[in-house]
């Protein structure tokens, strides 16, 4: 039997709340260690240090632009780029923002909305009793020095984006917005959140990497005598434009104070199955009164169906039962809250989903969340402009070819 039109889907566009495009870098690169393991979080955290070492704005705009039309293709339809390589080698600044306006001219080239989350990121962490570490050589790249630095140049920045706004939305009109990050507690001291907070403009949103890893946790008690999410409430952060990345070991006080102050948490759980972070309390903060995002991190898989049904997947095999997540709130939490996570206004993007593919036939179309896939994606319109059409972006071609080319003009990440 052949098919018409009537198995295409019409679907609102999914929001990739949180992503870091350098870390596409790592794809397939990060599953043996030198001595035959996999290592853990903070060993694929020195191989992420390794990549971000060699990009320069070129270079960064280049695979940006390739992680954007990948997302694109796949259906995302807005992204979340918590951005952090601010700055050159040893840290020298780059004139000009080029580091953030070659992310918007990537965003603007993919046809993707952007928002770009400027990234403060202060110091290297916390040892174990809870002590400063210095930043290492990589690190320098990602710090303004201090707060007061990062908020003059997270204004100046608003400026640049706004003067370099083009006029038509074939040339990216409205696709690139600003919002603000903090790093996690390990990289930003507690002197320095109120500053961040104090530079928002209204109604930006500010996102953290919060407690996705236990020693983050311990290091911040070693610290502070209290848990991350303690230390932000502490410190007024705690509102509902805060979006709580990863959440994943959290205490019963922690999930009630981020429910009860209307935060939103970007759970990224491809990314968290990756690097073994464990699986964060969803339902139990989304029971709390939080708002449930999703988001691809670091791009280990770029597909906003399978994110949906990781987030559900993880909850069942956390509690045993099943239906901890409808197919609705999975839908949701891949659309509206991420718009809520980034300050969107709600529009008119959306995909075509094939619901009759090798994967779909026989779904109900309310359940094609726990079914589909990206492949089943026909068609992603954004901003009013049918952007891609069966994993073909209509004006860069195939995402592959992209990535093909930054590593052949890139051997050092071979
Ligand atoms: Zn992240």
């Amino acid at each position: 039997m052949s098919r018409g039109d009537e198995h295409l889907i019409r679907v609102p566009g999914p929001i990739n709340a949180h992503s870091h495009a350098f870390h596409r870098i790592l794809r397939g690169r990060t599953h043996e260690g030198a001595a035959g393991g996999a290592g853990d979080f903070w060993t694929w955290r020195e191989q992420m240090y390794a990549a971000a070492d060699q990009l320069d704005p070129a270079g960064y705009e280049q695979l940006a632009t390739a992680v954007f039309a990948e997302m694109v293709v796949t259906g995302w339809t807005a992204v979340g780029e918590f951005h952090y390589l601010h700055h050159g080698p040893d840290g020298t600044p780059y004139p000009d923002h080029a580091m953030e306006r070659a992310l918007a001219r990537a965003a603007r080239t993919a046809g993707i909305r952007l928002v770009l989350l400027d990234t403060c990121y202060l110091s290297g962490g916390l040892d174990t009793d809870g002590r400063a570490v210095d930043l290492n050589d990589t690190q320098l790249r990602f710090s303004d020095g201090d707060a007061g630095r990062w908020a003059a140049r997270h204004s100046a920045l608003r400026a640049a984006l706004a003067s370099d706004e083009p006029a038509t939305a074939e040339a990216g009109a409205g696709l690139v917005t600003l919002g603000a990050a903090i790093h996690s507690v390990r990289a930003v001291p507690p002197a320095a959140l109120a500053v961040v907070a104090g530079a928002l403009a209204e109604g930006e949103p500010l996102h953290v990497h919060l407690s996705e890893q236990p020693a983050e946790n311990a290091a911040c008690r070693a610290a502070h005598g209290m848990t991350p999410a303690e230390l932000l409430a502490a410190h007024g952060l705690l509102t509902d434009r805060l979006s709580a990345v990863h959440a994943t070991h959290l205490t019963a006080a922690d999930i009630s104070a981020l429910g009860a102050a209307g935060c939103s948490i970007v759970m990224c759980p491809t990314t968290e199955a990756d690097l073994a972070d464990g699986i964060g309390p969803a339902r139990q903060l989304a029971d709390a009164g939080a708002t449930i995002a999703l988001g691809t991190d670091q791009h280990a898989v770029v597909d906003p169906y399978l994110e949906m049904r990781a987030l559900e997947h993880g909850e069942r095999l956390r509690t045993g039962i099943r239906g901890r997540f409808s197919p609705a709130e999975l839908a949701a939490a891949s659309r509206t809250g991420g718009l809520r996570s980034l300050g969107l206004a709600d529009n008119d993007d959306h995909l075509l989903v094939d619901s009759a593919s090798l994967r779909t036939a026989g779904s109900r179309e309310a359940q094609l969340p726990l079914t589909a896939t990206a492949a089943d994606v026909h068609a992603v319109v954004i901003n009013g402009i049918e952007i891609a059409r069966d994993g073909i972006h209509t004006r860069l071609g195939d995402p592959a070819a992209l990535f093909r080319e930054f590593t052949y003009e890139h051997r050092e990440f071979a």
